[in-house]
């Protein structure tokens, strides 16, 4: 009883751990390229909070606080700004509407593409493991996303 439960234990904690050894590179990486996107949109925001969560890259609330998922890390960098400006964009207009989009293309002319290419970075799951792999391969330029 005790062995089950101890396995059962340093499993969860190795997803923890990734998350503990990585998240404030993460938070860094994100909190300069917020800055950086937002030389130009100039909006307010509040919180910056790094999380690790399984479905969602980001999020924006009603509040101005804004929620990134610290795998951002492991994704390439068009794609890691394309959702650090999605965010942002959010705290102007909270909704997919026209003006969002407009908003989006100004500094993000291709985020159709980068869509195109999380979805299909999405299909295989959100596993940091795997993540990390594709980006090896993405800088060593192995790898093209599919964009259908
Ligand atoms: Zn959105």
């Amino acid at each position: 009883m005790y062995w089950i439960r101890r396995r059962k234990r340093s499993r969860v904690s190795s997803v923890t751990k990734h998350y503990v050894a990585h998240k404030e590179t993460s938070r860094a990486v994100i909190q300069q390229q917020l800055q950086y996107w937002n030389q130009f949109y100039g909006f307010h925001y509040n919180r910056v909070a790094i999380r690790n969560q399984r479905r969602c890259w980001g999020s924006c609330s009603s509040l101005k606080n804004l929620n990134f998922n610290y795998k951002l890390l492991f994704l390439p960098r068009h794609l890691l700004d394309y959702i650090i400006i999605h965010e942002l964009c959010h705290l102007q207009e909270l909704n997919h509407g026209q003006n969002f989009w407009a908003l989006v293309q100004l500094q993000a002319p291709d985020y159709k593409a980068h869509i195109k290419e999380l979805r299909a970075i999405e299909q295989g799951g959100l596993s940091a493991v795997r993540l990390e792999k594709l980006k090896e391969k993405d800088s060593a330029g192995v790898v093209v996303h599919n964009t259908i």
